[in-house]
């Protein structure tokens, strides 16, 4: 037990890796379950830290996930989008089949738009 002679009560680690303590050297400030603490050390202020930074690595997790999952959605729906692509270059170059035909424009279309509402975002 630290006494707290004006100084913060917490104990902090020595650096290196012998795993020594010493008294915090700041002046205690604020007085939390009969132990004086600087602000730094405040319990609660700690806990606060503690807190937001676990909610930025939650996000910051999330994020990543969302992200990986977009790459792996875009990357199944490029044999979809290029197939479209080509049949639309061929068709223009009149090396298709459905260049002649009566409709041969609208199933391109109708290829390419169900190709591109396959391929657009999954994530807001
Ligand atoms: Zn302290």
């Amino acid at each position: 037990m630290t006494t707290h002679n004006g100084k913060c009560q917490e104990r902090v680690r020595e650096p290196g890796d012998w795993g020594g303590f010493h008294q915090c050297p700041r002046k205690g400030v604020v007085w939390f379950e009969h132990k004086l603490y600087c602000q730094q050390h405040n319990p609660p202020t700690v806990k606060a830290k503690s807190e937001a930074r676990s909610q930025e690595h939650r996000e910051k997790w999330e994020k990543e996930a969302r992200d990986r999952a977009e790459t792996a959605h875009r990357v199944d729906c490029y044999p979809e989008l290029l197939a479209a692509l080509e049949a639309i270059s061929n068709a223009w170059a009149n090396k298709s089949p459905l260049s002649w035909q009566p409709d041969g424009h609208f199933q391109l279309l109708e290829q390419a738009r169900a190709a591109i509402a396959n391929a657009r975002p999954q994530t807001p």
